[in-house]
């Protein structure tokens, strides 16, 4: 018996030869011009026409390539014709696919097997039908023209490492009884689809950022509405809804001429309103991309709190102090302005304990929550107590911590550039094991930074550490702990065409913060070589001064100087066009055109210095 003939529907014919030849064989068998079947042994069907022409059906023989006495060396109506009659004879129910074999299944497939476990890994929907058996992708449909006979299924899709047919068949397995009986149903392979962000939330999202830079960030106050407009869409994408929270903030410094206002960061926060909408309309994770499912608050029961260091900043004179902690899954951040005139080390604010002792220490506390950016806040104070640390660091995962520089840039490289991250606060946080202490201490007076390096294997990483006014005692304090460090802490920044690690405690035989230490002068430390001079940091430099005016004073309106030819002086030359294209939309009044080629310049700078 010939299952795989049995189960030929004229339909199933028609999709090997075509339907006129099937309909010519039909009229021909109801004319009594058929052939008349029989089956040899092993399975060969032998049929012989009235008019004495015989063909031959071969088992494990596509329909062309079995012998017809016509001597057609496509299929030809005969062949068609011998299939129905035999088929019609046979009348008998075939195997259908979802009662292929796992077994089998695998051993038809051979070597395609990881292809389709590939495809089956990214996801697919399958509607399936029974009645015939069909199979139907969003770009193609597999039909099994002889039931279970994977000889006989077909695909439309025309590629030669087509996956769907075993795909189909995988489908069919999942498929319900019920949903059998009821003639088909979906199917869903492998794992669920991603969420998608509707258009009309990133039309906002650009649309909001387009006017900013269309009117510049001076002028942005009569933007209020339409902002609380978008904003009132971005609650569960907490990185864009962060994103013009942060814009804003820079306005309102701006405003009020704080020392927060920095034209650099503006230019960074539109460009990366703009690499994150567009990264996310062209299908990126929108989870990652976007924050989307990102609690807004987690609170942390019974929390263990390691701080790996603390860094203070200021803005003209208010200072503030950060500290960095390890919960047990991530790196999270505690902020607190320090009044004038207090010393911050000595200054008592959690528990009961000096920030100094904390910042070198541990939080044991049950009344902490963690927002979305990864900062933390204290909700009520009691059960809150500051314990000591020893300063095992070494226990802390990528991408936070690492065994050293070699292992640090390798998961640098597999990461997507900083600002396509997950926006928080502390991403950029890092602990390295110094596998013997950091080396090659120098000291700039020109800069008045203090430099050194990790070194493992060849691989380096540069520390680098500016004095400040506000932290009198940090470089004396680095460069007395970092040749015995085991750990450094610190922001992982680039600098001038490489990372640097710009350190915020380090371990010795005990955890030291530069940043709360007693101030000391700047102990005697070789002079560090003066740099090569670097020409394409500066004409990125000039770049970005540029793309700060036009952020500040409106796409149009700033004065810009011509820069195409520098920046391709320095090899930059998509720069350099880009640049050349924002000029000729403004030159036009194009407003449009401006604002994307601005947006294009500010993300190329932004990559180039990633
Ligand atoms: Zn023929
Ligand atoms: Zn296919």
């Amino acid at each position: 018996m010939r299952a795989d003939l049995a189960a030929m529907t004229p339909e199933a014919l028609a999709a090997l030869a075509n339907v006129g030849l099937v309909k010519r064989a039909q009229r021909e068998i109801e004319g009594g011009q058929g052939p008349v079947v029989h089956e040899e042994e092993g399975g060969v069907v032998v049929a012989t026409f009235p008019d004495g022409i015989s063909t031959r059906l071969l088992p494990g023989h596509a329909l062309k390539d079995t012998p017809c006495g016509c001597g057609a060396k496509s299929v030809c109506r005969h062949r068609v014709a011998a299939v129905l009659v035999y088929a019609a004879g046979a009348g008998s129910e075939t195997r259908p696919p979802w009662q292929i074999g796992s077994e089998e299944l695998l051993v038809w497939l051979g070597e395609r097997a990881s292809l389709v476990d590939a495809a089956e890994a990214a996801g697919v929907d399958v509607e399936l039908g029974t009645s015939p058996p069909i199979a139907r992708f969003s770009g193609c449909a597999v039909r099994f023209l002889a039931g279970a006979d994977l000889g006989h299924a077909r695909c439309d899709c025309a590629s030669t490492r087509c996956v769907h047919v075993p795909l189909a068949v995988r489908a069919f397995w999942r498929l319900s009884a019920e949903a059998r009986s009821r003639g088909g149903g979906q199917v869903r392979l492998g794992p669920p689809p991603r969420p998608t962000i509707p258009a009309s939330v990133l039309d906002g999202v650009e649309g909001l950022l387009g006017k900013t830079l269309a009117r510049g960030l001076a002028d942005a106050r009569g933007l209020a509405q339409a902002r609380e407009e978008v904003r009132a869409r971005l609650k569960e994408y907490p990185w864009l809804d962060g994103l013009f929270e942060d814009i804003e903030a820079q306005r309102v410094a701006w405003e009020s001429r704080s020392a927060l206002h920095d034209a650099g960061e503006v230019r960074r926060l539109l460009a990366e309103g703009w690499a994150r909408a567009r990264a996310a309309r062209s299908g990126g994770d929108p989870a990652a991309l976007l924050g989307l499912g990102e609690p807004l608050e987690v609170p942390l029961e019974r929390a263990r709190l390691i701080s790996l260091g603390a860094r203070l900043s200021a803005a003209g004179t208010a200072r503030s102090l950060e500290v960095l902690f390890w919960d047990g899954a991530s790196v999270v951040s505690w902020s607190i302005s320090i009044p004038d005139k207090v010393d911050p080390s000595t200054m008592i604010s959690v528990a009961g304990t000096p920030l100094g002792v904390m910042a070198g220490g541990q939080i044991l506390s049950r009344h902490l929550v963690r927002l979305a950016r990864r900062t933390i806040e204290v909700r009520r104070g009691r059960d809150t107590t500051v314990v000591p640390q020893r300063g095992d660091w070494g226990d802390i995962p990528a991408p936070f911590g690492f065994s050293g520089p070699a292992a640090l840039f390798t998961d640098e490289a597999s990461r997507p550039p900083s600002f396509l991250r997950p926006r928080a606060r502390t991403a950029a946080l890092r602990v390295v094991a110094t596998n013997g202490g950091v080396q090659g201490l120098s000291w700039s007076p020109g800069r008045q930074t203090l430099s050194g390096w990790i070194e493992e294997g060849g691989a380096e990483l540069r520390l680098e550490r500016a004095h400040e006014w506000f932290a009198p005692g940090a470089i004396a304090a680095l460069a007395e702990a970092l040749p015995a460090a085991r750990y450094v802490s610190g922001w992982l920044r680039e600098s001038r065409g490489g990372r640097v690690l710009e350190p915020i405690a380090v371990v010795t035989d005990r955890v030291v913060v530069p940043d709360l230490s007693p101030a000391a002068p700047i102990p005697a430390l070789p002079v560090a070589a003066p740099e090569a001079r670097d020409l394409l940091g500066a004409a990125l430099g000039r770049l970005e001064s540029a793309l700060d005016a036009l952020a500040q004073d409106g796409v149009l309106a700033a004065r810009i100087p011509p820069l195409a030819p520098a920046l391709s002086a320095v090899g930059l030359r998509a720069m350099a066009a880009t640049y050349s294209r924002l000029e000729a939309a403004r030159a036009a009044g194009d407003l449009g055109e401006a604002t994307q080629a601005w947006a294009d310049a500010a993300i190329q700078a932004a990559l180039a210095r990633a």
